[in-house]
């Protein structure tokens, strides 16, 4: 069921294998819902992750840590040709097809030592 992490804390959670709940049995579209309503007397799910593990339907499953934070993602989009195509460096820009590349390295010298 695609339910999404609000609905453990929802009032209209139905806790039930075969229904989401009352207003989207099916679950609801996206990561978030507009009818979610808070259930004042659920346990706040704080589930224990150790660095490197995260939860996966219910289960720690243990993975190599990721080597970026959202957080750093984002910033990557700013900057890192993958995303502009551009060298940071010179902004020259490189090649159409820049999306299949994995070596970014730039005719001015700068190096992409992040991928
Ligand atoms: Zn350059």
């Amino acid at each position: 069921m695609p339910k999404i992490p609000d609905c453990d804390r929802c009032l209209l959670y139905a806790h039930n294998p075969h229904l989401v709940c009352a207003v989207h049995p099916a679950g609801p579209q996206g990561d978030s819902c507009l009818d979610f309503r808070e259930d004042p007397n659920a346990e706040p799910v704080e589930l224990w992750e150790p660095e490197g593990a995260s939860y996966y339907n219910g289960e720690l499953i243990v993975q190599p840590r990721q080597r970026w934070t959202p957080e750093e993602q984002l910033e990557l989009i700013d900057w890192h040709p993958m995303f502009t195509g551009k060298c940071p460096e010179c902004g020259a820009s490189f090649d159409r097809d820049y999306t299949a590349r994995v070596h970014w390295d730039c005719e001015c010298g700068w190096m992409d030592d992040t991928v």
